[in-house]
């Protein structure tokens, strides 16, 4: 029995992981075309929350009552504590896949028919496939989006310059992080939707807000966080 597994992120890791203690013979192979880890490790949970760190203490310094000042963000002391976290390297991962047996293929996985993948025109047959390919932010609509330098949550979370000013479209958990990390007393952002305290909108009411706001903003802006 071959089992493949299709993408490496929390979900693939996982699954590889428990597979592997319920059968010690069965043979997997991993197939991920960017690094072991997902998503998670390198453009979502881990960079997002070392960015949140810092101006979360500046923003608890202002609720001191005076009792500390001064306290002020350096962007390239978050930066670099997030790349020191959250570093673009999965060797660890692919040394842990190792300890469970199974065989690591980077490439570009496409289904072309019942038991066969080509993985960067290679073909390789299974037995059990399981798609854990994860998601990907949806841009919506808008006219002129394509001119616009736009982020989504892996150029937001790769940058090394604070932007002076950003629209966030989305209001969801990673549109709240997008405002929360990157505003600053200078940025003039058009955010809209719910904070994580309030329920989330619906996709269709995001949509309708974003269209309305990126209509008044987005020629004049020059970055855009697109986070559904
Ligand atoms: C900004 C942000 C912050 C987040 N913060 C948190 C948090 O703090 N806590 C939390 O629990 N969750 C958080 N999440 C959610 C979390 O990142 C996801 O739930 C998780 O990454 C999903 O894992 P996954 O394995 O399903 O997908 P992914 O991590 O997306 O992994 C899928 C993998 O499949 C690979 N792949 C896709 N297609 C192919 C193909 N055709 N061929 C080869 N490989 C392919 C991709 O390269 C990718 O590595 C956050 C998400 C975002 C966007």
């Amino acid at each position: 029995m071959h089992t493949v597994v299709l993408g490496g992120g929390s979900t693939g890791e996982h699954f590889v992981g428990a597979l592997r203690r319920l059968d010690h013979e069965v043979e997997i192979t991993l197939v991920e075309r960017r690094l072991v880890g997902g998503e998670c490790s390198y453009w979502a949970c881990m960079p997002t929350k070392t960015m949140l760190r810092a101006p979360e203490l500046v923003a608890e310094a202002g609720r001191s009552y005076g009792a500390v000042t001064g306290a002020k963000l350096d962007p390239q002391r978050v930066f670099a504590f997030r790349d020191a976290v959250a570093e673009r390297d999965d060797t660890s991962q692919v040394e842990w896949l190792e300890t469970q047996n199974t065989r690591l293929i980077r490439g570009d996985a496409v289904a072309v028919e019942p038991g066969v993948l080509s993985v960067d025109d290679e073909a390789l047959q299974y037995d059990r496939l399981v798609i854990a390919t994860g998601s990907s932010p949806a841009i919506p609509p808008i006219e002129g989006i394509e001119t616009v330098d736009y982020w989504t949550n892996v150029e937001a979370t790769e940058t090394l310059e604070a932007p002076d000013r950003l629209l966030v479209l989305g209001g969801g958990p990673v549109g709240s992080w997008a405002r929360g990390s990157h505003s600053s007393k200078e940025a003039r952002g058009c955010s809209h939707g719910s904070t994580p305290m309030r329920p989330r909108l619906s996709r269709k009411r995001c949509a309708r807000k974003a269209l309305t706001c990126a209509s008044k903003h987005v020629p004049s802006m020059s970055l855009v966080t697109v986070c559904y």
